[in-house]
């Protein structure tokens, strides 16, 4: 068996360690003995959906956000949305999860157009959300607390047409407003959370795992239980972290 990571806009978007992603991905699939193989697509670059397991684009500054979105406004934009409709399992961090809804309007006026995999929309707002994350979502049934760390000004309004990732426990999330973290729309998933998201948050990790393997094989896969120490320290550092600081409610988590 063997998967393909297909990184997205590596040089531009690749902030707080969000390249970290596409090495969780393919280590805990090698660790099954699942083989990886990572191709990259730059701006300018052609990208082949069709052969991709798993897309991935990071978070950028709102300078590179502006290449970027003028590459998806392309035939590379269409075969990505097509891909998702077809079942593509994507992850996308804070800007480029940005660029996935239909627009990000930038703190100069700008608007940076998206390809609307996300029925979402970003608007930068006068302060920074900036500092550790805490969202509490649902993998496969069952109750996973996200950690991460945001820095963005967007703040992003969901539409009807998809639903958030999670609910904030601390932190900003999409917008400092209605509690809503990311966004999920099929096998599409965006969020604001770098750090970088999958190496501290296993499950989630394996989440998108076994959705590629499901879609390339066509039948549930169960995934090989690893230790995971290093990994669940790491995600509770995090926590640490927080509950040092006072801002998680007891019995949050
Ligand atoms: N430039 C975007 C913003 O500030 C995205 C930032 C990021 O990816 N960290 O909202």
């Amino acid at each position: 068996m063997r998967l393909v990571v297909l990184y997205l806009y590596p040089a531009g978007m690749n902030i707080y360690g969000d390249r970290g992603n596409v090495i969780a991905l393919a280590r805990r699939a090698e660790w099954r003995g699942i083989a990886v193989e990572v191709r990259e697509a730059g701006v300018g670059e052609p990208a082949d959906f069709a052969a991709a397991d798993i897309a991935f684009i990071g978070g950028g500054q709102d300078r590179e956000q502006v290449a970027v979105s003028r590459d998806l406004q392309t035939a590379k934009g269409r075969d990505l949305v097509r891909a998702v409709e077809e079942g593509l399992v994507v992850l996308s961090i804070c800007g480029g999860y940005q660029l996935l809804g239909h627009y990000f309007r930038t703190g100069e006026g700008t608007t940076l157009p998206g390809i609307g995999v996300f029925d979402a929309y970003t608007v930068a707002g006068n302060r920074r959300f900036i500092g550790d994350v805490l969202a509490e979502t649902e993998v496969m049934g069952d109750r996973r607390t996200l950690a991460g760390f945001e820095n963005h000004s967007g703040r992003t309004y969901l539409g009807p047409g998809c639903r958030a990732l999670g609910r904030v426990l601390v932190g900003c999330g999409n917008n400092g407003e209605d509690g809503g973290e990311g966004a999920v729309s099929r096998n599409a998933f965006g969020c604001y959370l770098h750090g970088s998201l999958l190496p501290k948050n296993p499950a989630f990790a394996d989440h998108l795992l076994r959705l590629a393997l499901a879609r390339r094989t066509g039948q549930p896969v169960t995934l090989e239980l690893l230790a995971d120490d290093e990994e669940r320290a790491a995600h509770e550092a995090v926590v640490a972290r927080i509950r040092q600081r006072g801002r998680l409610r007891s019995g949050a988590i």
